[in-house]
């Protein structure tokens, strides 16, 4: 512990203002920045990432949690927007909690409407024969 308290902690950055490297700040990005070096030689932007965790809402409850946690879930892709409507919001970022109950509805939907083509179908075929 005694050693820890004689070390100090540097930022990348003030290292580089330190060693009297210039740089300059292309982006500042949400989590960091990129940048480059002023000299002539190195030219190419770098990242510097901040020490940060990216979070998502769940676009239900609104939980907050990891990118592992809560992220779109592809397969209840804009779940609550009728067919053709840009305007409305798609609420397909989700936890695993609101995804394993908006799933089960979901699925449902898709099945109902599944199977109101299919008797379209035979309703179709049954006008057809009665014609011949
Ligand atoms: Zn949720």
């Amino acid at each position: 512990m005694s050693t820890a308290l004689n070390k100090k902690l540097e930022h990348p950055l003030d290292r580089l203002k330190r060693l009297g490297v210039e740089i300059v700040i292309k982006r500042d990005l949400q989590d960091g920045i990129i940048y480059r070096y002023t000299g002539v030689g190195n030219s190419h932007p770098r990242l510097f990432k901040n020490p940060v965790t990216k979070l998502n809402t769940c676009q239900l409850c609104g939980r907050m949690s990891t990118l592992k946690k809560v992220y779109l879930r592809n397969d209840v892709y804009r779940w609550n927007c009728e067919n053709g409507d840009y305007k409305c919001e798609g609420k397909d970022t989700l936890c695993t909690g609101c995804w394993n109950k908006v799933r089960p509805l979901v699925m449902r939907e898709r099945e109902a409407k599944e199977l109101s083509s299919f008797i379209n179908r035979i309703k179709k075929e049954i006008r057809n024969e009665r014609k011949n």
